[in-house]
């Protein structure tokens, strides 16, 4: 048996005006994923307790399998694995954002895109001024990612209390676009460590060559760190312990490679995946074709449909839509039912409303196909359809086991 999983961050999404009370997913022409709810069964799952961040890293966890309450410890210690850093028991991982925030409003979570060379200068900046004052105990040190996507690591010692605890809490970036956001900075214990760095940021980042090179591009500049996500590193049975199966990654979004490498799934880095709406939908799908040969499982992560929706268009969410259709669903389909017996799974993480521009909790409608699936009556892949389909997971996590184990 093969299997595929694809995963369009952030799909799912509310009927809307402007599509004549129709979400991106019904407004959308996708023949091959419409094709598996046809032949297949759909349901809707929350990956999305509600006393957790709707965001990827708790959804994308329990879409794989894993009970956040039992695994999640934050989304940066995922990012710090996608990294190859090891964190150490006495370690923290803290996200850290470059973002552009005016008159205390946030107008852009990652500071337009800013390219990694930009981001580590800044970063290297931060370094030298922010950190030189702290006293420990332990160190902090700023690792650069990519782009806007940075890490700030604490290094604890043994018999230490770290600056942190799990009631420190954070507020996402993304989810406070638009927002002015003097309500919004870290709370508990350390955060007035972090708040001092994220404002002390302003003066440092202000009068930076970067910045003003930025402003003369016609580029925003970055404003601030943002620190938030923080969390020691997560212990996670690996998937094929749990499924018997084995897997590959397909992504270009860190976060999700730290969750591959922490389930002990090797990733296929394919040239053109940006993670943006421009990203090489049919690359993609080719490099997931040709990993069949190899691997018994194939997991294709999109983050396009979330960028959109991000930026709250919603024409942009239904061409990634269709994109993902033709050029991924479509060719995986064709090469699984080409080998034999085989299931594929559509599934969003979280919705991603363009409404609201923000993650949000609620069910995701979720289709899977193949051998030993019955069909439902649903002939669309889309929310509508999902819910009248009457199957519903309020526990996100228990369906990668009937995906892999029964079918249905
Ligand atoms: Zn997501």
């Amino acid at each position: 048996m093969k299997y595929a999983i694809i995963i369009p961050d952030g799909c799912a999404d509310e009927p809307l005006e402007a599509l004549d009370g129709r979400t991106p997913l019904q407004a959308a022409k996708l023949p091959h994923t419409d094709a598996l709810a046809a032949a297949g069964s759909l349901g809707l799952a929350n990956n999305t307790p509600a006393h957790l961040p709707a965001g990827s890293e708790v959804a994308n966890l329990c879409l794989l399998g894993y009970d956040p309450d039992q695994f999640f410890t934050g989304r940066a210690p995922l990012e710090a694995a996608a990294q190859g850093i090891e964190l150490g028991p006495d370690d923290w991982a803290v996200r850290c954002n470059l973002v552009t925030i005016q008159d205390q409003v946030m107008v852009d979570f990652t500071a337009d895109h800013i390219s990694t060379e930009d981001a580590t200068e800044l970063l290297r900046a931060a370094q030298e001024n922010l950190l030189a004052d702290y006293k420990g105990p332990g160190r902090f040190e700023f690792v650069p990612g990519v782009s806007y996507r940075n890490l700030l690591l604490y290094r604890g010692e043994p018999g230490q209390a770290p600056p942190f605890s799990a009631e420190t809490r954070t507020r996402a970036p993304h989810d406070l676009t638009d927002c002015v956001v003097s309500d919004d900075f870290p709370r508990g214990p350390g955060s007035a460590l972090l708040q001092q760095w994220m404002d002390a940021s302003e003066q440092i980042f202000a009068g930076h060559p970067v910045n003003e090179q930025r402003t003369q591009r016609g580029q925003r500049p970055a404003t601030h760190l943002w620190l938030w996500g923080l969390g020691k590193a997560p212990q996670l049975p690996s998937f094929a312990e749990k499924h018997g199966v084995s897997g590959v990654m397909i992504t270009a979004v860190d976060l999700l490679r730290g969750i591959a490498a922490l389930v002990g799934w090797p990733r296929i880095e394919v040239p053109g995946a940006t993670g943006y709406l421009d990203t090489d939908y049919a690359a993609k799908g080719q490099a997931a074709v040709k990993a069949l040969d190899q691997y018994d499982l194939v997991c294709v992560h999109i983050e396009a449909p979330d960028e959109a929706s991000h930026e709250g268009r919603h024409d942009a969410k239904i061409e990634a839509l269709q994109q993902i259709d033709q050029h991924i669903v479509g060719p995986l389909h064709e090469a699984l039912a080409a080998r034999g017996d085989y299931r594929i799974l559509v599934t969003p993480d979280h919705p991603t409303p363009c409404g609201t521009k923000k993650h949000s909790h609620g069910m995701v409608p979720f289709v899977i196909a193949g051998s030993g699936v019955a069909a439902d009556s649903q002939q669309t892949y889309d929310e509508i359809a999902a819910a009248a389909s009457g199957r519903r997971l309020d526990a996100g996590w228990d369906l990668m086991d009937q995906f892999i184990q029964h079918g249905r």
